[in-house]
């Protein structure tokens, strides 16, 4: 699915500040003397530069620029009063709408057709309907995350995986989570993969959490199946690649595993916290903070030290991260060792966090990790989660990369 049929870059991205903006249709009145015609426009709407574009983008060449579009739905308009009666006012549908894709209807779902039509890269002229977005309530996930037999495995925070107990894909390229924290899904896909019986319950659980359509798709989903863009992961995926390849690096330099545990065991068991529901979130911090920080290996770290001139006297008693920072400091000769392992001290305190009484001494604690996060106060639990996961990635991103 590498297709695109608007250049190099996404029209979806704002002119004004290069976010990317989302598909919203609305109703323009086009009144003259006494008559009207009313048409649903689509508009490229952009939340961080707070700017609505009319825009054309199917079927011809897009138009991208307020008055070229508003030009050419007027001259639709006009064509439509010269009919019209006195006092007549009607609404034009646009033929987009409504559509119903005959051969990718045996399940039932429900989409806005206009989405496939309007939404960048969909459009395949071979394939009619394929790419339409379904959307979901990310309730959907909370059956296959709690079921034995199934795995939810997130790639990034808004692409992830549903395996089988054979490991296997439920729906052949994943799903997508939207900025508004809706799950996305190709319509193809899953008519493909839902289809024999022995998918019942699964039809019949996808089509209870089927949702409207909210235009919006954006989402690593969505780059790196039409952008063919590989946005690397900004997740707990990311962290266990980058924590991966570090042992390996210390292991080939300093000829010790950094880990005392079975990392491959705790990963396949971890599981990615999917709403913003603190026993989840909770559950991960524990997960995570002893995957990172207490696995780490305190006698081969305390002998490295040793071994490169640090004072026995000034490690006696230090604990696996405050013992991990004087490793990265004096072995690995990395400046500013303090605040580069900052993140995984706020996981530590997050997961102290876990299972606390929220009173107001553990208001403050929290507040003090969301700070040192750049978080400001009103960031919901899932937001910290996001955020701590991306500044660990990035850490041992770098630690790599040095
Ligand atoms: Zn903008």
């Amino acid at each position: 699915m590498k297709e695109t049929d608007y250049g190099h870059k996404n029209p979806l991205r704002c002119p004004k500040c290069d976010d990317y903006r989302f598909l919203d249709f609305k109703g323009v009145q086009f009144p003259k003397e006494n008559k009207s015609i009313g048409i649903k426009i689509p508009f490229f709407d952009c939340r961080n530069c707070d700017t609505s574009t009319p825009v054309v983008l199917f079927p011809k060449p897009i138009i991208d620029n307020i008055k070229e579009a508003e030009n050419y739905y007027k001259e639709i308009a006009n064509e439509q009063l010269e009919k019209l009666n006195d006092g007549e006012f009607i609404g034009l549908t646009n033929s987009t709408e409504n559509k119903v894709f005959e051969s990718l209807n045996t399940v039932g779902f429900k989409y806005d057709s206009r989405d496939y039509y309007h939404i960048p890269g969909l459009f395949r002229q071979w394939d009619e309907g394929y790419l339409t977005p379904i959307f979901f309530s990310k309730d959907l996930l909370l059956y296959y995350n709690s079921h034995s037999d199934y795995k939810v495995k997130f790639a990034s925070t808004s692409r992830f995986h549903i395996f089988n107990k054979n490991d296997e894909t439920l729906i052949r390229h994943g799903f997508g989570i939207n900025r508004n924290g809706k799950i996305i899904c190709w319509l193809g896909d899953l008519e493909k993969d839902l289809q024999d019986d022995e998918n019942d319950v699964h039809r019949k659980l996808f089509l209870t959490f089927n949702i409207d359509s909210d235009h919006d798709i954006i989402s690593d989903y969505y780059f790196n199946q039409i952008e063919a863009n590989w946005t690397s992961s900004d997740n707990e995926t990311g962290i266990f690649y980058y924590r991966n390849e570090f042992d390996k690096k210390i292991k080939d330099l300093f000829e010790f595993e950094l880990t005392q545990l079975d990392i491959e065991t705790l990963i396949d068991e971890y599981k990615h916290p999917i709403i913003n529901e603190s026993h989840q979130i909770e559950n991960s911090y524990i997960k995570l903070n002893s995957l990172l920080s207490e696995s780490l290996n305190v006698s081969e770290l305390k002998k490295s030290l040793r071994e490169n001139g640090v004072d026995s006297k000034l490690i006696k008693g230090l604990k696996g991260l405050k013992l991990f920072e004087k490793f990265i400091e004096h072995c690995l000769k990395i400046e500013n060792a303090s605040e580069i392992v900052s993140p995984l001290f706020v996981l530590y305190d997050l997961r102290l966090l876990a299972g606390h009484i929220k009173d107001s001494k553990y208001d403050e604690k929290f507040k003090s990790c969301k700070e040192r996060l750049n978080l400001t106060d009103d960031v919901n639990d899932l937001e910290v989660h996001q955020e701590v996961c991306k500044k660990i990635k990035e850490m041992y991103e770098y630690l790599n990369k040095n």
